[in-house]
């Protein structure tokens, strides 16, 4: 299958340049040039699919002409190796837990099978490939942790100082070896900035071979397919008809990767869009406008997202027409204030314990139903209380179990090199150690 950009349909790329480049030069996003379906016979099938089979049947619909299907089955093996297990909190209310992978959180899906992808890619290759990311908390781990040790790949990771949270930080900058952490003295979109500029750089592009592994990467964003087609499949079997799912949402590769699922053939009801006050989404949705601006800090870190970058995507989803979306997607956010409150009413109410992200999903999903009588379905769980414990232990008022896989690296020294946010000194950096 060949993949196109957003900005200019005519530009098409095979996957393996569109997921070792990332990015069109002409700045724009990758799409694939068709939207394959799935027939109703499988659909109906799902749910007696494992997680697995489920996950390579759609990987094999975007790239059995690209990979060999042993291969490809193989990677989908390998990389999809823990549950999305859907919880029930109400007969109309679920959750989907999506913080079953090695750093706790959703991106850990797509980061494991990117970095498979990719390594099967440049085995045919000469040089070393750099990948570049910019990270507002999640990403940088669940990339740092996909690549470790991958021979042949750099990953050089810039994060906001002080804006993550010291477990995150502990994830992404206790590795060393062939993972890179860049403190960078600013906020997200700075880094977002600065990765940005570095792809468009031609010097450097002369000198070394990047690659980005954020979710504009074609590569990451098919694998937040599957566990929509997971969770419809264990909801149906409840509830007999198809839910609505409330994506909470930063730079939108989870709410995208809804829509071309559903596009594919998966029944859904709708979707809500839930963000943090950094709401550029939803009030686009409200009056059809859309003003990006810089993003504010909360407490649901990893959605602080002031021009999110799958946008062009959405957009190319719908042709551009306002109207298709709000058909499709509602959006509504929250503040932290209500975010707390509602980690504290659900702990109360399901003695259930959600993580920021989680939470402004379920306020989503709940504001949803109160216009809808008859609304069921599910939000996402984007990430496990434990790594948001300053936040989320004073909501219950207990303490959080932290997996020991969290735990082993909160002792690790941290090795990050410190930038300011000038473009200059990434550019310096990268041609001094790389170029
Ligand atoms: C990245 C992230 C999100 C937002 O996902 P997008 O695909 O960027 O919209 C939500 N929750 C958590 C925990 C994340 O790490």
């Amino acid at each position: 299958m060949k993949f196109y950009s957003t900005k200019n349909k005519n530009n098409r790329v095979s996957l393996k340049d569109a997921v070792l480049t990332g990015m069109p030069s002409d700045n724009g996003l990758y799409m694939p040039e068709a939207i394959p379906v799935v027939d109703s016979g499988i659909i109906k099938k799902l749910d007696s699919m494992s997680f697995q089979e489920i996950s390579f049947e759609i990987a094999k619909k975007f790239f059995d002409k690209d990979i060999p299907v042993p291969i490809l089955e193989e990677i989908v093996n390998d990389a999809i190796n823990f549950d999305a297990p859907l919880v029930k909190l109400t007969d109309r209310l679920y959750v989907l837990e999506l913080f079953h992978g090695p750093t706790l959180a959703f991106k850990d899906f797509g980061a494991r099978f990117m970095s498979r992808v990719m390594a099967y890619f440049i085995r045919e290759t000469s040089g070393s490939l750099n990948i570049l990311v910019a990270t507002s908390g999640d990403t940088g781990s669940a990339v740092a942790n996909g690549f470790f040790r991958v021979p042949g790949i750099n990953i050089i990771i810039l994060y906001p100082s002080g804006k993550i949270s010291s477990i995150q930080e502990q994830q992404i900058a206790t590795l060393d070896e062939n993972v890179i952490a860049l403190e960078v003295d600013g906020t997200f979109d700075d880094c977002q900035r600065l990765v940005k500029k570095a792809f468009l750089d031609p010097e450097l592009a002369n000198v070394m071979k990047l690659s980005s592994a954020n979710s504009i990467n074609i590569a990451r964003l098919i694998p937040q397919l599957f566990y929509y087609f997971r969770a419809y499949a264990q909801f149906v079997k409840n509830n007999g008809a198809a839910p609505v799912f409330s994506v909470p949402s930063g730079n939108f590769g989870n709410l995208t990767a809804g829509l071309l699922a559903n596009k594919m053939g998966l029944p859904v009801s709708g979707f809500v869009a839930s963000t943090n006050i950094n709401s550029v989404v939803p009030e686009y949705l409200e009056n059809g406008t859309y003003v990006p601006r810089k993003s504010v800090e909360t407490i649901s870190n990893a959605m602080d997202v002031g021009d999110p970058s799958n946008f062009a995507r959405m957009l190319d989803i719908y042709d551009n027409d306002v109207n298709l979306m709000r058909k499709n997607i509602e959006g509504f956010s929250f503040t932290d204030e209500q975010t707390r409150r509602n980690i504290s009413d659900v702990f109360k109410k399901y003695g259930y314990i959600l993580d920021p992200h989680g939470s402004v999903a379920c306020l989503g999903i709940e504001k949803y139903f109160n216009v809808r009588a008859d609304g069921r379905g599910i939000f996402f769980a984007t990430a496990h209380p434990s790594k948001f414990l300053d936040v989320v232990e004073p909501c219950i008022n207990k303490k959080v179990e932290m997996p020991e896989r969290l735990r082993s690296c909160m002792d690790r020294p941290k090795r990050s090199v410190k930038i300011s946010s000038g473009y200059d000194y990434l550019r310096a950096f990268l041609l001094k150690r790389y170029g």
